[in-house]
Protein backbone atom coordinates (compact mmCIF):
# COMPACT_ATOMS: atom_id res chain seq x y z
CA UNK A 1 0.00 0.00 0.00
CA UNK A 2 1.53 3.18 -1.15
CA UNK A 3 1.23 6.26 2.36
CA UNK A 4 -1.18 9.40 1.36
CA UNK A 5 0.22 12.31 1.97
CA UNK A 6 -1.50 15.17 4.31
CA UNK A 7 0.32 18.16 4.13
CA UNK A 8 0.36 20.49 7.57
CA UNK A 9 1.57 23.76 8.59
CA UNK A 10 4.17 24.25 10.72
CA UNK A 11 4.98 27.30 13.01
CA UNK A 12 8.28 27.66 11.51
CA UNK A 13 7.85 30.21 8.44
CA UNK A 14 6.77 28.47 4.90
CA UNK A 15 7.61 25.44 6.52
CA UNK A 16 5.15 22.38 6.46
CA UNK A 17 5.41 19.04 7.54
CA UNK A 18 3.93 15.62 6.13
CA UNK A 19 1.99 13.38 8.31
CA UNK A 20 1.67 10.11 6.06
CA UNK A 21 -1.80 8.61 5.83
CA UNK A 22 -2.08 4.66 5.33
CA UNK A 23 -5.66 3.76 4.77
CA UNK A 24 -6.97 0.00 4.98
CA UNK A 25 -8.83 -1.77 7.91
CA UNK A 26 -5.92 -0.03 10.53
CA UNK A 27 -5.64 3.48 9.46
CA UNK A 28 -2.10 4.89 10.35
CA UNK A 29 -0.62 7.96 10.33
CA UNK A 30 3.29 8.24 10.47
CA UNK A 31 4.01 11.07 12.02
CA UNK A 32 1.15 13.50 13.08
CA UNK A 33 2.64 17.69 13.18
CA UNK A 34 3.17 19.75 16.06
CA UNK A 35 -0.25 20.81 18.48
CA UNK A 36 -1.79 23.98 16.96
CA UNK A 37 -5.38 24.79 15.88
CA UNK A 38 -4.25 25.24 12.25
CA UNK A 39 -2.79 22.37 12.36
CA UNK A 40 -5.94 20.30 13.73
CA UNK A 41 -8.27 21.91 11.45
CA UNK A 42 -5.55 20.66 8.41
CA UNK A 43 -5.20 17.45 10.05
CA UNK A 44 -9.50 16.64 9.95
CA UNK A 45 -9.37 18.22 6.07
CA UNK A 46 -6.57 15.79 5.39
CA UNK A 47 -8.74 12.79 6.51
CA UNK A 48 -12.21 13.71 5.47
CA UNK A 49 -10.55 13.76 1.95
CA UNK A 50 -9.54 10.34 2.25
CA UNK A 51 -13.01 9.62 3.77
CA UNK A 52 -12.03 9.21 7.43
CA UNK A 53 -11.96 11.24 10.77
CA UNK A 54 -9.56 11.31 13.61
CA UNK A 55 -11.37 8.83 15.86
CA UNK A 56 -10.76 5.90 12.98
CA UNK A 57 -6.86 6.60 13.81
CA UNK A 58 -6.06 3.09 14.76
CA UNK A 59 -2.09 3.89 14.85
CA UNK A 60 0.40 6.64 14.78
CA UNK A 61 3.73 5.98 14.09
CA UNK A 62 6.44 8.72 15.22
CA UNK A 63 9.59 8.55 13.20
CA UNK A 64 11.64 11.17 15.84
CA UNK A 65 11.09 13.81 18.76
CA UNK A 66 10.97 16.90 17.26
CA UNK A 67 7.51 18.87 17.43
CA UNK A 68 6.55 19.37 14.43
CA UNK A 69 6.60 15.24 14.03
CA UNK A 70 5.46 14.45 17.66
CA UNK A 71 3.44 17.30 19.11
CA UNK A 72 0.08 16.62 18.27
CA UNK A 73 0.03 12.80 19.49
CA UNK A 74 -1.37 13.55 22.70
CA UNK A 75 -4.58 14.86 21.23
CA UNK A 76 -4.94 12.82 18.88
CA UNK A 77 -5.80 10.03 21.65
CA UNK A 78 -8.10 12.09 23.19
CA UNK A 79 -10.23 11.62 19.98
CA UNK A 80 -9.72 8.51 19.21
CA UNK A 81 -8.30 5.29 20.49
CA UNK A 82 -5.09 5.66 18.47
CA UNK A 83 -2.10 3.84 20.09
CA UNK A 84 0.98 6.09 19.50
CA UNK A 85 4.40 3.58 18.18
CA UNK A 86 7.30 5.61 19.53
CA UNK A 87 11.27 3.90 19.31
CA UNK A 88 13.03 2.85 22.54
CA UNK A 89 14.99 6.42 22.33
CA UNK A 90 12.04 8.41 21.56
CA UNK A 91 10.29 7.13 24.66
CA UNK A 92 11.44 9.16 27.01
CA UNK A 93 10.62 12.31 24.89
CA UNK A 94 6.38 10.83 25.04
CA UNK A 95 6.90 10.79 28.54
CA UNK A 96 8.97 13.10 30.16
CA UNK A 97 9.17 16.16 27.46
CA UNK A 98 10.81 18.48 30.04
CA UNK A 99 13.67 16.41 31.18
CA UNK A 100 14.47 15.57 27.06
CA UNK A 101 14.08 19.39 26.20
CA UNK A 102 15.90 20.33 28.62
CA UNK A 103 19.20 18.04 28.20
CA UNK A 104 18.52 19.24 24.16
CA UNK A 105 18.88 23.01 25.10
CA UNK A 106 21.71 22.53 27.71
CA UNK A 107 24.14 20.48 24.48
CA UNK A 108 22.96 22.88 21.82
CA UNK A 109 23.84 26.01 24.30
CA UNK A 110 27.10 24.71 25.67
CA UNK A 111 28.70 24.23 21.96
CA UNK A 112 26.73 27.32 20.31
CA UNK A 113 28.16 29.32 23.32
CA UNK A 114 31.84 27.83 22.25
CA UNK A 115 31.80 29.32 19.08
CA UNK A 116 29.54 32.40 18.14
CA UNK A 117 28.59 35.18 19.79
CA UNK A 118 25.90 35.86 22.29
CA UNK A 119 23.67 37.48 19.96
CA UNK A 120 23.41 35.23 16.91
CA UNK A 121 22.63 32.67 19.80
CA UNK A 122 19.69 34.58 21.31
CA UNK A 123 18.84 35.29 17.45
CA UNK A 124 18.42 31.75 16.14
CA UNK A 125 18.70 28.72 18.82
CA UNK A 126 16.24 30.26 22.03
CA UNK A 127 13.60 27.67 21.62
CA UNK A 128 14.06 25.42 24.88
CA UNK A 129 11.00 24.26 26.89
CA UNK A 130 8.68 27.43 27.41
CA UNK A 131 9.20 28.22 23.97
CA UNK A 132 8.12 24.46 22.36
CA UNK A 133 6.08 23.25 25.18
CA UNK A 134 2.52 25.32 23.85
CA UNK A 135 2.79 22.97 20.45
CA UNK A 136 3.87 19.54 22.14
CA UNK A 137 1.99 17.66 24.48
CA UNK A 138 3.18 14.57 26.42
CA UNK A 139 1.40 11.18 25.98
CA UNK A 140 -0.16 9.15 28.21
CA UNK A 141 2.10 6.23 29.12
CA UNK A 142 -0.73 3.90 28.36
CA UNK A 143 -1.37 4.63 25.01
CA UNK A 144 2.32 4.26 23.96
CA UNK A 145 3.59 0.88 22.22
CA UNK A 146 7.21 1.16 21.93
CA UNK A 147 9.49 -0.35 18.78
CA UNK A 148 12.72 -1.29 18.86
CA UNK A 149 15.61 0.51 17.37
CA UNK A 150 16.32 -2.28 14.44
CA UNK A 151 13.45 -5.06 13.39
CA UNK A 152 10.35 -4.55 11.81
CA UNK A 153 7.06 -2.90 12.12
CA UNK A 154 3.88 -3.82 10.43
CA UNK A 155 1.77 -1.17 8.98
CA UNK A 156 -0.10 -0.09 5.89
CA UNK A 157 -0.47 -3.96 5.64
CA UNK A 158 3.08 -4.70 5.17
CA UNK A 159 6.49 -5.31 7.13
CA UNK A 160 9.02 -3.06 7.10
CA UNK A 161 12.42 -2.81 8.28
CA UNK A 162 13.20 0.18 10.88
CA UNK A 163 16.07 1.93 9.92
CA UNK A 164 17.62 3.69 12.66
CA UNK A 165 19.35 7.05 11.45
CA UNK A 166 21.08 9.24 13.37
CA UNK A 167 22.19 12.99 12.17
CA UNK A 168 19.23 15.53 11.79
CA UNK A 169 18.28 13.72 15.02
CA UNK A 170 19.87 11.33 17.68
CA UNK A 171 16.38 9.52 18.13
CA UNK A 172 15.53 9.11 14.50
CA UNK A 173 13.97 6.03 12.40
CA UNK A 174 13.17 5.56 8.42
CA UNK A 175 11.20 2.52 7.48
CA UNK A 176 12.06 0.53 4.32
CA UNK A 177 10.03 -1.52 3.03
CA UNK A 178 12.30 -4.53 1.10
CA UNK A 179 8.96 -5.69 -0.52
CA UNK A 180 8.87 -2.66 -2.90
CA UNK A 181 11.54 -0.24 -1.78
CA UNK A 182 9.30 2.33 -0.62
CA UNK A 183 11.40 4.39 2.04
CA UNK A 184 9.60 6.38 4.75
CA UNK A 185 12.76 8.70 5.38
CA UNK A 186 11.21 11.01 7.99
CA UNK A 187 14.01 14.21 7.84
CA UNK A 188 16.60 11.94 6.63
CA UNK A 189 16.37 12.26 3.21
CA UNK A 190 14.32 15.43 2.02
CA UNK A 191 15.29 17.43 -1.35
CA UNK A 192 17.46 19.59 0.34
CA UNK A 193 20.10 18.58 3.41
CA UNK A 194 18.52 18.00 6.52
CA UNK A 195 19.52 20.38 9.19
CA UNK A 196 22.16 18.44 11.73
CA UNK A 197 20.62 19.83 14.89
CA UNK A 198 22.87 19.32 18.46
CA UNK A 199 21.53 16.82 20.32
CA UNK A 200 22.10 15.35 23.64
CA UNK A 201 24.02 11.43 23.88
CA UNK A 202 21.89 9.00 25.20
CA UNK A 203 23.74 8.00 28.32
CA UNK A 204 25.16 10.12 30.57
CA UNK A 205 26.23 12.60 31.03
CA UNK A 206 24.56 13.42 27.76
CA UNK A 207 27.00 15.06 26.41
CA UNK A 208 26.13 16.70 23.10
CA UNK A 209 26.52 14.42 19.80
CA UNK A 210 28.63 15.02 16.57
CA UNK A 211 25.32 15.53 14.11
CA UNK A 212 26.83 15.85 10.62
CA UNK A 213 29.38 13.59 11.42
CA UNK A 214 26.55 10.90 12.55
CA UNK A 215 24.23 12.11 9.62
CA UNK A 216 27.10 10.86 6.99
CA UNK A 217 27.28 7.57 8.39
CA UNK A 218 23.21 7.36 8.40
CA UNK A 219 23.83 8.47 4.42
CA UNK A 220 26.00 5.79 4.12
CA UNK A 221 23.34 3.13 5.74
CA UNK A 222 20.60 4.25 3.22
CA UNK A 223 22.66 4.41 -0.06
CA UNK A 224 22.84 0.57 0.64
CA UNK A 225 19.03 -0.19 0.57
CA UNK A 226 17.22 -0.32 -2.40
CA UNK A 227 14.60 2.70 -2.37
CA UNK A 228 12.22 2.93 -5.23
CA UNK A 229 10.17 5.66 -3.67
CA UNK A 230 10.75 7.68 -1.08
CA UNK A 231 8.05 9.55 1.56
CA UNK A 232 9.70 11.91 3.22
CA UNK A 233 9.00 14.27 6.25
CA UNK A 234 8.69 17.78 4.74
CA UNK A 235 8.21 18.51 0.80
CA UNK A 236 7.46 16.17 -2.24
CA UNK A 237 7.74 12.24 -2.84
CA UNK A 238 11.23 11.75 -3.79
CA UNK A 239 12.05 9.35 -7.18
CA UNK A 240 15.64 9.76 -7.30
CA UNK A 241 16.74 8.58 -4.11
CA UNK A 242 20.43 7.63 -4.94
CA UNK A 243 20.84 10.42 -7.16
CA UNK A 244 19.96 12.60 -4.07
CA UNK A 245 22.14 10.37 -1.62
CA UNK A 246 25.00 11.30 -3.52
CA UNK A 247 24.42 14.44 -4.14
CA UNK A 248 23.79 15.67 -0.70
CA UNK A 249 26.98 13.63 0.51
CA UNK A 250 28.99 15.37 -2.11
CA UNK A 251 27.54 18.77 -0.74
CA UNK A 252 28.68 18.05 2.56
CA UNK A 253 32.24 16.94 1.84
CA UNK A 254 32.74 19.92 -0.11
CA UNK A 255 31.68 22.63 2.08
CA UNK A 256 33.87 20.41 4.57
CA UNK A 257 36.72 21.14 2.50
CA UNK A 258 36.23 24.63 2.12
CA UNK A 259 36.18 24.78 5.65
CA UNK A 260 39.48 23.43 6.17
CA UNK A 261 40.65 25.78 3.64
CA UNK A 262 39.32 28.92 5.25
CA UNK A 263 41.67 27.89 8.44
CA UNK A 264 44.48 26.94 6.30
CA UNK A 265 43.74 30.65 5.45
CA UNK A 266 43.86 31.53 8.80
CA UNK A 267 40.66 31.78 9.33
CA UNK A 268 40.05 30.43 13.31
CA UNK A 269 36.35 31.26 14.51
CA UNK A 270 33.78 29.81 13.75
CA UNK A 271 31.48 32.73 12.71
CA UNK A 272 34.21 33.69 10.75
CA UNK A 273 33.88 30.20 8.72
CA UNK A 274 30.28 30.36 8.98
CA UNK A 275 30.76 34.10 7.03
CA UNK A 276 32.54 32.77 4.48
CA UNK A 277 31.03 29.16 3.88
CA UNK A 278 27.52 30.89 3.78
CA UNK A 279 28.09 34.70 2.59
CA UNK A 280 24.68 36.50 3.66
CA UNK A 281 23.35 33.03 4.58
CA UNK A 282 23.91 33.11 8.69
CA UNK A 283 20.70 31.50 9.70
CA UNK A 284 19.90 28.61 12.17
CA UNK A 285 20.53 25.57 9.89
CA UNK A 286 24.08 26.62 8.05
CA UNK A 287 25.50 27.77 12.25
CA UNK A 288 24.79 24.12 12.85
CA UNK A 289 26.33 23.25 9.55
CA UNK A 290 29.90 24.38 10.46
CA UNK A 291 30.03 22.96 13.72
CA UNK A 292 28.86 19.65 11.54
CA UNK A 293 31.82 20.77 9.28
CA UNK A 294 34.35 21.49 12.19
CA UNK A 295 33.13 17.75 13.93
CA UNK A 296 34.14 16.11 10.49
CA UNK A 297 37.38 17.55 10.17
CA UNK A 298 38.13 17.00 14.24
CA UNK A 299 37.06 13.55 13.42
CA UNK A 300 39.66 13.08 10.66
CA UNK A 301 42.03 14.25 12.82
CA UNK A 302 42.69 17.45 10.31
CA UNK A 303 41.92 19.62 13.08
CA UNK A 304 42.74 21.08 16.79
CA UNK A 305 40.44 23.42 18.09
CA UNK A 306 42.13 25.84 21.83
CA UNK A 307 39.71 27.33 23.93
CA UNK A 308 40.61 30.71 24.30
CA UNK A 309 38.36 33.15 26.83
CA UNK A 310 35.89 30.49 26.54
CA UNK A 311 35.67 30.72 22.49
CA UNK A 312 37.11 27.76 20.28
CA UNK A 313 39.89 28.35 17.54
CA UNK A 314 39.94 26.01 15.04
CA UNK A 315 43.89 25.38 13.05
CA UNK A 316 45.30 23.12 10.73
CA UNK A 317 46.71 20.22 13.05
CA UNK A 318 50.26 19.89 10.89
CA UNK A 319 50.56 23.95 10.55
CA UNK A 320 49.68 24.07 14.60
CA UNK A 321 52.02 21.57 15.32
CA UNK A 322 55.24 23.37 13.85
CA UNK A 323 53.79 26.62 15.14
CA UNK A 324 54.33 25.29 18.33
ZN1 LIG B 1 10.89 17.87 10.51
Amino acid sequence: MEPIKIELPTIFEGMTVNAWLFKGSEPTLIDCGEKTDKLWDALIDGLKINGLGIQDLKKVIITHAHLDHIGMAKKITDHSDATIWVSEYVYDWATDLKTMLDRRTAAIMEIMHKNYPNKLIKEYFSFGYEALVPYWDEIPKDRIQVFPMEGQLNFGGDDWDIIYTPGHCINQTCFHNPKNGYFISADMLLRIIPNPIIDAGLQPPYARVKSLVMQLASYEKIAKLNITKTFPGHFDIIDNAPELIEKQVQKIRLRTEKCFTLIQDGIHSAIDLANGIYPNRINNATLFMVIGFLDILQEEGRIDAIEKEGLLHYYDKKRAVSKV
